[in-house]
């Protein structure tokens, strides 16, 4: 769907952000001292009025609850895990979770989602939204359910694996992955782009929250209940309408999941390779294609309640290799931009960085930085015991990669392919100049999720040349995915979702939806601009023709300041909601 850019959802903070009939969840946040080893219980009714739940709630938490100059690998920093209220229906793309928090990583404020089967388990507990607050002086499990919140030092779980730490809670408690949000050996070790695990394969993946978990020496998060959120307005008819377009479809992704379209990323030249030296692959795409993964899966997989089943576990018997993926991300960070050809050598990267807990784009573009430095690109059994140093940070090399490509380029005397600090995702900018464009104003960083545009620029919906006309529209995805996110919706619903979708889903306006979403995004920048980013941050490590131009139109159509921050009084109307 192209976005409607509507003139009155653009700062329309005269929004009260209740709206009758509108979808809305009450509860209380969950606030967990592991510190102190306390439990206190807040109501946020208000701000799950004004902000769905998901990444917005905990968006206005963390910009009103954690110290401007807080260190995201210190006790002041607050790592929130929050749910929206789809999570309690029977429609696919809900099946998702969010977290939110200083990211050691880009250290900026930073929110980041998983799929798998958490998000009912999380719901389960009654609470939307929870709260990890102080650093523990051993280390911890955290148990939470609709009965209350045990604490248990689990010493024996130092550097255990993702898998390893989940077999351990189901032995002792009887709780899988699936109940689990899990730090694995390199958030323990605080990588800068630790991710936080859950269902084992799954990541709540960019920006490093598995560090900030890690620092506060907290383990797993385990979450059981049989309580249910307290969520009015929910149009089952509507939700239903779409899980059953999502059963019905015949997408490609169903087979091949983000890896469909990888030949045609190759031939539109937006496939980052050799460490984004060239942006296509040709002698080796063949090898790491949707088709070769495809060949790879064994089974439909799928997050919870959800038809449109776009998941991929792999495995090949010959080598021994099992693992849920590689996605899109994965094979160009693992694939293409290391010249490796072979999806099982891509396949075993994916499986190697679930189990320590990695994010694979930034471990991937990580990997490369040095393969670039060495003249080692294409050297797959290189490529892995890389994975496994950084991951324990157990010597010079890793401990210099786990620090991410912004820290170390210079170090490498390599390009510094990042944005805000965060390594960059496989569509390339300079050939879709939208995606480019909104790589540079995303609050997270370089970052293909934030606003989508890449979407239309692929199948033709607007041309991927030039930026005319284009700052308007990444601003309004910006914001309609930040309600996505808000809601806990995926973003692969993209092609089921009309405005009137939106507007009887949530029961709102489709401009009201929008002006939530331009709520979070421009608490998400204030946050940020109190730690010193501003316009020298909304950069690319290219030229793209008209960038300067667009950026400011993008700053004019939100209302900020031409150094890309946001002006009080904006600030202070938004927080008024
Ligand atoms: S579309 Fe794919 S990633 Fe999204 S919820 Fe469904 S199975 Fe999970």
């Amino acid at each position: 769907m192209i976005v409607s850019v509507h003139a009155n959802a653009i700062n329309s903070y005269t929004v009260t952000g209740v709206v009758c009939g509108m979808l809305t969840t009450k509860g209380d946040l969950l606030t967990v001292d592991v510190s102190e080893r306390t439990v206190t219980r807040t109501s946020i009714d208000d701000h799950l009025s004004a902000y769905i739940g998901g990444r917005g709630v905990a968006t206005r938490l963390a910009y009103d609850r954690i110290p401007f100059g807080a260190d995201p690998l210190g006790p002041g920093n607050r790592v929130y895990l929050s749910t929206g209220p789809f999570q309690t229906s029977r429609m696919s793309f809900t099946g998702r979770m969010n977290a939110t928090g200083l990211s050691p990583l880009t250290n900026g404020l930073l929110s980041t989602n998983a799929g798998g089967f958490l998000s009912r388990h999380f719901s389960a507990t009654g609470v939307p939204c929870v709260e990890i607050i102080g650093e523990s002086d051993e280390l911890l499990t955290v148990h939470i359910t609709d009965g209350g919140v045990e604490f248990e030092a689990v010493p024996e779980l130092a550097g255990a694996t993702v898998p390893e730490t989940s077999a351990a809670m189901e032995e002792q408690r009887g709780l899988g992955g699936e109940h689990l949000v899990t730090v694995g050996p390199a958030g323990e070790n605080l990588v800068r782009y630790a991710c936080l695990m859950t269902s084992n394969s799954r990541a709540f993946g960019r920006g490093g929250l598995g560090a900030a978990l890690g620092a506060k020496r907290v383990k797993t998060v385990s979450f059981d209940g049989d309580a249910e959120l307290a969520v009015s307005g929910l149009n089952e008819e509507a939700a239903s309408e779409i899980h059953g377009d999502a059963a019905a479809s015949d997408s490609m992704m169903k087979r091949q999941g983000t890896t469909s379209g990888i030949d045609v990323k190759n031939e539109l030249f937006s496939l980052p390779t050799e460490y984004f030296e060239r942006m296509d692959f040709d002698e080796g795409v063949e090898g790491i294609n949707g088709a070769a993964v495809e060949s790879k899966k064994y089974k439909r997989g799928t997050c919870s309640m959800c038809a449109f089943a776009c998941k991929l576990p792999t495995r090949d018997e010959a080598r021994g290799v099992e693992t849920e993926g590689p996605e899109f991300e994965t094979v160009f960070s693992f694939g293409s931009n290391l010249l490796v050809d072979d999806i099982v050598d891509v396949m075993q990267s994916n499986e190697l960085c679930d189990r320590y807990g990695l994010d694979t784009i930034s471990a991937g573009v990580t990997v490369g930085a040095y393969l670039a430095s060495e003249d080692r690109f294409g050297d797959a059994e290189l490529i892995h015991d890389l994975v496994e140093r950084i991951a324990r940070r157990d010597d010079e090399v890793g401990d210099l990669l786990a620090e991410g490509v912004d820290r170390i380029h210079e170090e490498l005397g390599v390009e510094n392919w990042t944005s805000k600090g965060l390594e960059f995702p496989g569509h390339d900018g300079r050939v879709l100049h939208g995606r480019g464009l909104g790589y540079a104003t995303a609050n997270r960083g370089a970052d293909h999720m934030y606003s989508k545009i890449h979407n239309l620029e692929y199948n033709g919906e607007i041309g991927p040349e030039g930026l005319d006309g284009k700052a308007p529209l990444v601003a309004a995805l910006e914001d309609l995915k930040a309600v996505n996110d808000s809601a806990v919706i995926c973003k692969f619903s993209r092609s089921f979702m009309t405005e009137e979708r939106y507007a009887s889903l949530f029961g709102v306006d489709y401009e009201e939806l929008l002006a939530i979403g331009e709520r979070v995004v421009t608490l998400e920048r204030a946050f940020n601009n109190r730690r010193g980013f501003d316009r020298t941050d909304d950069a690319l490590p290219y030229d793209l023709p008209g960038f300067e131009t667009a950026l400011n139109e993008y700053y004019d159509v939100r209302g900020w300041t031409t150094r890309g921050v946001v002006p009080d009084d904006i600030l202070e109307a938004v927080l008024e909601v």
